[in-house]
């Protein structure tokens, strides 16, 4: 399998890290770690020592598992213990693990000394399919996702299908609803393919397409000015779900559940604003409600979910911008939208199983 470049990083595909021995010698590095959470260190860690059996001078550095500990409190604890270690500004650090550990770990990383090199090996489907693009890092503050971070660009990635088998069915679809996304902004050949495959048996094939979508649109625009924002779709009212749910500790729902409610609530105000037919905002509806389970938009958070979005990062001048569909395959970018009708795609979502 091909690999992919992105703004001077390799993505490697399928290649059971054979090319990182390499790119470690190339480095000359003064130390490596491995950063990983209990659960990968536990079950991607062995996987990682088979792939690399000659390569054992590494120190490991563990957190806990879980986005609730993407904190600044745990960063200070990573960068204490790389101090304590007598890390310098020639040492790598691999990030071993899903979203939480590429996107801390990266944060850590390039912060640390004014930034040291790091390496992602993203083993989740969401990571591997979302966080292995665009040099994104970044921890949260007070359950509010991604607020404090930069762009820096890892060294290089490694997406590896051995690391998925070990992944719950939960966490799966988390992923797969990133890939429907990328179907859903830019191409609906592939959102088409999606919809008569399995995702609990992948075919590596569309993992890297999917990864070659996001890399297109964002090495057009790094920094996200403009085209990035595609990317967002689903993710202004998802992003304001997730946050919810984690605050209230209500029920809480992986990313791509809340992305899955994002992208039904949002296909909505595409039809109300940008023209998406009501065929294709069934299709688009049924297919979600298929696959993720159903959920309440409470209709006592809804003030609350607004205030979240007015919080968003993509926001301009106070105004809650959004990224809608054209039609499946094409996604358009800055789009306001009233209070009303957001609150009335929450109730569209929340009457979408019942359809
Ligand atoms: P993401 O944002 O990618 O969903 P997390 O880092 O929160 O990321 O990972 C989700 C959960 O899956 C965590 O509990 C993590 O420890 C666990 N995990 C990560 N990779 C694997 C794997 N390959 N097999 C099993 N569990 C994994
Ligand atoms: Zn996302």
């Amino acid at each position: 399998m091909a690999n992919l470049e992105s703004a001077g990083t390799t993505i490697y595909f399928e290649t059971s890290l054979a090319p990182l021995m390499e790119i470690i010698e190339q480095g000359k590095y003064s130390k490596v770690f491995v950063f990983t959470d209990g659960n990968t260190s536990e079950i991607c860690l062995p996987v990682f020592r088979s792939l690399l059996a000659d390569f054992s001078e590494f120190d490991l550095i563990e957190t806990d598992p879980g986005e609730e500990n993407k904190n600044i409190d745990f960063c200070i604890g990573i960068w204490k213990t790389l101090l304590d270690f007598e890390a310098d500004r020639k040492c790598l650090m691999i990030n071993l693990g899903g979203g939480v550990i590429t996107d801390m770990g990266g944060f850590v990383a390039s912060t640390y000394k004014r930034g040291i090199d790091f390496i992602n090996i993203p083993t989740t489907l969401l990571s591997q399919v979302d966080a292995s693009v665009g040099g994104k890092t970044g921890i949260d503050i007070d359950n509010i996702k991604n607020m404090v971070g930069t762009f820096t660009l890892p060294k290089a990635v490694f997406i590896e299908s051995e690391f998925l088998k070990t992944l719950p069915e939960r966490e799966l679809l988390s992923g797969f609803a990133e890939m429907i996304k990328h179907g859903l902004i830019a191409d609906a050949a592939y959102y088409q393919s999606l919809k008569t495959s399995d995702y609990r048996n992948l075919d590596p094939a569309a993992v890297f397409r999917s990864v070659e979508i996001k890399n297109q649109v964002v090495t057009e625009d790094p920094q996200e000015q403009n085209i990035r924002k595609i990317l967002n779709f689903g993710h202004t009212i998802g992003h304001a779900v997730e946050s919810y749910a984690l605050n209230s500790r209500s029920k809480t729902l992986t990313h791509g559940e809340a992305i899955a409610i994002g992208m039904v609530c949002e296909a909505f105000l595409s039809h109300r604003y940008c023209n998406l037919s009501t065929e294709e905002l069934a299709d688009i509806t049924a297919y979600f409600c298929s696959l993720y389970p159903a959920y309440t938009i409470e209709p006592a958070s809804f003030d609350a979910l607004l205030k979240l979005m007015q919080s968003d990062k993509k926001n301009e001048h106070g105004q809650i911008l959004f990224s809608l569909l054209e039609r499946i395959g094409h996604c358009e970018y800055n789009c306001k939208v009233t209070e009303k009708d957001i609150l009335e795609s929450l109730n569209y979502y929340n009457e979408s199983y019942n359809k």
